[in-house]
């Protein structure tokens, strides 16, 4: 398990309590804070009761502190944040940005190693991946 979660710009800890803190925003609503289970494949989240979370769309990622969006260079649809294990390794971690869509691949160099039921829907992301 990862010990640290941080922005890839600022380097900000994002792991407090066991809840990776991200910002959230879908189109022209209020953003909202996203409290995210910190264990990679576990797609459970916490968001405030006065916040809707619109199933199967897109939202964008942001840090909470320095309010950098959080992208994803291998594909449009996915976010990263930086994670670094026990042994102090760091990885990229892309999720996807669509709200309920299990997708997430950790990467460090030409490893990667995918989670969620909806991984293979970026599978032709990770084939040109794994070829170079
Ligand atoms: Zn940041």
């Amino acid at each position: 398990m990862a010990i640290n979660y941080q922005c890839p710009r600022c380097e900000g800890q994002l792991l407090l309590d066991n809840h990776l803190i991200l910002a959230v925003k879908y189109k022209q609503e209020q953003g909202m804070l996203l409290l995210m289970n910190p264990e990679v494949g576990n797609y459970q989240t916490i968001h405030h009761p006065t916040n809707k979370v619109h199933e199967g769309e897109l939202y964008e990622f942001f840090c909470p502190i320095c309010h950098y969006r959080l992208k994803s260079d291998l594909n449009n649809h996915l976010a990263m944040v930086h994670i670094q294990d026990e042994k102090g390794k760091q990885f990229e971690l892309h999720f996807s940005r669509i709200a309920g869509q299990k997708s997430t691949y950790k990467i460090m160099g030409k490893s990667v190693e995918h989670f969620g039921i909806d991984a293979p829907h970026y599978i032709d992301f990770l084939n040109i991946f794994n070829m170079r």
